[in-house]
């Protein structure tokens, strides 16, 4: 069961505020009410919602949309279905959102949004009403060159394809493909975005490798990988990795793990065709069942957390044996967790980083849109991995940059905390560049 601390380290809103402050510290150079600024959301709005439920009876939910920044483009961010969606978490994503696009340059802000509520406990009708109704609440809020809103957790292309047509609805004789992404392939969805996300971390991971940010592992050829999260993120990484020479060893889902027997790879073609039967991973045949905490323990080169945030923290840190932790979920390790693992040599790819092909993606399905054109999957991917690799580059070389002395300073120096710096510096810019108005 978890404790009270374990779940106190575990929220949203004060892993980033720590990260916040740890990338601050290295902008001594920057004026303090600007970079203070940077941390602010720009716009919060809540949004009550009356439903007719299936029954006859009307049930009320919240919902919210965070606009966090829009000094590099429009909003973008996701929109997640969950009962522990808050306006504290969304604020906290909707600026994650915005150091992405920034570190990743694509020209976007940062926005999230979201609705309280349990998907697994309403009707295909009850969400497509609750969606149609968030959307039409927001109303101006969103929009092509406004705010941008995109799939999270427990919403998918179907629920961006209500989004799209209720926005539709209400803006008639225009092109609205753009004021959505993450739609269905046939209504002005991208080739890609799908497994983009999955796809990514494996790209940032390769660039990482090759750049020789972990002596003694140069590439992916080879390589042992654990993914926890056997979901979008997680199988599109899985089979990506398998591509390109590593293996998977291990994979989990919220029913638990497998982990192929002495020391083979699992053959995912088979463990797809086992999920697909019976819903969960567990009881692969060729496979050992384990738990999720085991699969995070695992003797391996790389270890993917790719399901929720939080999952590895101060009180496992110390048994993650894996040699390179890539963030597919956001924020899985938390502040605490980051300072085990640097102090004992474990690198942590972060996910403004490793899981920044998702937006990316969407950034592409964006301009598609605005063209009126759809581009092959090969194009997609070749702009998707330019896009990781530069920022990859510069998240290293910035990494590289810390003095050594960082630890006696009260510096942080891994390469979450240089990841962070090189998205505010860049917006800390582009803020003095166009002028604080007035
Ligand atoms: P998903 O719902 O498709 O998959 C989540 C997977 O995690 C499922 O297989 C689920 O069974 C598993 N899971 C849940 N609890 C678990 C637990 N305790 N241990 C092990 N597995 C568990 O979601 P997704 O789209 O793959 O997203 C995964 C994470 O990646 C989320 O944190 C999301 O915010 C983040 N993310 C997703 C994208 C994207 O493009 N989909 C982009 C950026 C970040």
């Amino acid at each position: 069961m978890e404790t009270t601390t374990a779940g106190a380290e575990r929220k949203a809103q004060r892993m980033l505020d720590t990260q916040f402050a740890r990338a601050r510290a290295h902008l001594a150079h920057i004026e303090p009410g600007l970079v203070d600024f940077l941390h602010l959301a720009r716009r919060s709005i809540i949004v009550n919602l009356p439903i007719q439920m299936d029954d006859g009876s009307v049930r009320n939910f919240v919902g919210y949309r965070v606009l966090h920044s829009r000094l590099l483009g429009p909003g973008k961010g996701g929109i997640r279905y969950h009962p522990d969606v808050s306006l504290a978490e969304t604020t906290a994503l909707a600026a994650l959102m915005t150091w992405k696009c920034s570190l990743v340059r694509i020209p976007f802000g940062g926005a999230k949004g979201g609705i309280a509520c349990d998907t697994k406990a309403l009707s295909v009708d009850e969400q497509r009403r609750l969606t149609r109704r968030y959307i039409s609440e927001l109303g101006d809020d969103i929009g092509p060159f406004v705010d941008v809103p995109a799939p999270d957790l427990y919403t998918d292309a179907q629920t961006m394809a209500w989004v799209f047509d209720t926005y539709d609805q209400f803006h008639p004789g225009q092109n609205n493909l753009p004021a959505v992404t993450g739609k269905p392939l046939d209504l002005g969805g991208s080739e890609g975005r799908e497994e983009a996300t999955g796809r990514g971390c494996v790209d940032v991971a390769e660039r990482f490798l090759e750049l020789g940010g972990l002596p003694g592992l140069g590439g992916i050829e080879g390589a042992r990988v654990a993914i926890q999260g056997y979901g979008a993120v997680g199988r599109a990484a899985a089979r990506t990795f398998r591509d390109r020479g590593a293996a998977i060893i291990a994979v989990s889902d919220s029913s638990g793990g497998v982990l192929a027997t002495d020391g083979a790879h699992l053959d995912l073609d088979l463990l797809d065709a086992h999920k697909a039967g019976g819903g969960a991973v567990v009881g692969f045949s060729g496979a050992r069942n384990v738990t999720n905490e085991d699969v995070l323990g695992l003797d391996c080169d790389i270890l993917v957390p790719a399901a929720l945030g939080g999952q590895i923290h101060s009180g496992n840190a110390a048994s993650v044996q894996a040699r390179l932790v890539l963030e597919g979920a956001n924020r899985p390790v938390t502040p605490e967790a980051d300072d085990i693992l640097h102090a004992r040599g474990v690198p942590v790819v972060p996910d403004i980083l490793a899981n920044a092909g998702g937006v990316t993606v969407s950034y592409l399905e964006w301009v598609q849109n605005i063209e009126n054109h759809s581009w092959s999957l090969d194009e997609v991917n070749v702009h998707l991995r330019e896009y990781l690799v530069g920022a990859a580059d510069r998240v290293v070389a910035r990494w590289r940059s810390f003095p050594a002395d960082c630890a006696e300073s009260g510096l942080t120096a891994d390469l979450r905390t240089a990841a962070t710096v090189e998205a505010l510096e860049r917006l800390a810019h582009v803020t003095l560049e166009r002028g604080i108005w007035p």
